[in-house]
């Protein structure tokens, strides 16, 4: 079968985000590949085959779906991390597999222990505390009950973590809520170890809070983002760039390319509306190429009349609205142009480039969110 259009997903491009990760966190931290939301629309199965490649080990995932894929694809050895949802009726599966989990309310922990007791497996328990993310998470307040809970049960269960997450470490406007959490962390740390509780691995930072900071990098960062290529935002960017050594470029290097082909050419009169409704009138003869990419595809129906695409190494827009499954560019200045000919939605093509960050700017989308957007089903295929 043969897919409308296609991902690639390099793996030199990651191996050099890992480099550079590394270098800044130094020999001894875990770096664990955060791979939610499809791997944040590179694909689980892919990212899981490039991470080991790159000596990656330690994959997180939000839910335990997700889990299951890096379990299938994973090397045996390889540690896998729930942050977040899971069903109770899994637990002893997860359990026995060897899967870790967050535990940030009593009915999970306790329902984890009694399987482990029942059982005679460890669970691999990571405890998440509340530091003012305001997600999940215990409460200040429930420390007492909790290390009492842990301690005595110790015998029983892998104390494989506390962990936090920050709110908003990508931006300096959140810098005094990060520090105050920071500050919370260690005193819950400080708690649990007057309380007799030591934990394997103390984790906290995400990829802005490991890039800018740095006191937030412990036993294991979660990198996502960055490892994909991507900064947190521009500020996080700018504020690192400046203490790059001079005439260094952007060490982040995007692993995604967006390609599809020329499904059709059609010319259009002057003072002719292209597309459904009048969004666009041709202001003088043009001619357009259409491409079988749609926001079904997950090419934004706000990058109507605004986005841009490569073919033939120039830079089209697109004219009227995109449709579910379509796009209209205007080729009128492409002279050799024909059917199949190659479209690049994101990437590089004759020099000039469209990067996710162009997409983002002119339809208020975050990276995130564009790249989880990304259909499972668009083939994604590993170039090394
Ligand atoms: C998503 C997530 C991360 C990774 O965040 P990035 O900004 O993509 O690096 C880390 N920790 C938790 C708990 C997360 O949910």
């Amino acid at each position: 079968m043969l897919a409308t259009s296609t991902l690639e997903i390099s793996a030199k491009a990651y191996r050099q985000n890992i480099r550079y990760i590394r270098s800044e966190i130094g020999p001894k931290p875990t770096i664990s590949a955060v791979v939610k939301g499809n791997a944040y629309g590179h694909g689980i199965a892919q990212m899981v085959t490039i991470a080991e490649k790159a000596g990656i080990r330690h994959f997180s995932t939000f839910s335990s779906d997700e889990a299951w894929e890096v379990w299938e694809k994973s090397k045996k050895g390889s540690e896998i991390m729930i942050l977040g949802m899971l069903h109770l009726e899994e637990l002893e599966e997860l359990i026995r597999k060897g899967i870790s989990f967050y535990v940030f309310d009593f009915n999970r922990l306790e329902k984890a222990i009694s399987i482990s007791k029942s059982i005679g497996i460890a669970a691999k328990l990571h405890v998440e505390v509340e530091t003012g993310f305001h997600r999940t998470g215990f409460d200040w307040i429930q420390r007492e009950k909790l290390a009492e809970i842990l301690y005595s049960n110790k015998a029983f269960i892998s104390m494989e973590g506390l962990c936090t997450h920050y709110a908003g470490a990508e931006s300096v406007s959140n810098f005094v809520r990060v520090k105050n959490q920071i500050a919370r962390y260690h005193e819950f740390k400080d708690f649990f170890a007057s309380a007799g509780l030591g934990f394997k691995t103390y984790h906290t930072a995400c990829s802005a809070a490991t890039l800018i900071f740095p006191e937030t990098i412990m036993d294991m960062v979660r990198i996502g983002i960055a490892g994909y290529g991507f900064w947190p935002t521009k500020e996080t960017f700018f504020a690192k760039l400046n203490s790059l050594p001079k005439g260094n470029k952007n060490p982040l290097k995007r692993l995604i390319t967006w390609k599809s082909t020329v499904m059709s050419l059609k010319a259009v009169k002057t003072g002719e509306f292209v597309g459904y409704g009048n969004s666009y009138m041709a202001l003088e003869n043009i001619r357009l190429a259409i491409v079988p990419v749609g926001y079904g595809h997950g090419y934004s129906r706000l990058l109507s009349n605004q986005g841009m695409v490569l073919i033939g190494g120039h830079y089209c827009q697109v004219v009227g609205t995109v449709t579910m499954n379509a796009i209209a560019v205007n080729v009128t200045k492409i002279k050799e142009l024909k059917i199949g000919d190659e479209v690049i939605l994101i990437g590089k093509q004759g020099g000039k480039e469209i990067t996710v960050s162009s997409f983002s700017e002119s339809t208020q989308q975050v990276n995130y969110e564009m790249l989880t957007r990304l259909p499972k089903d668009i083939p994604r295929n590993i170039i090394p």
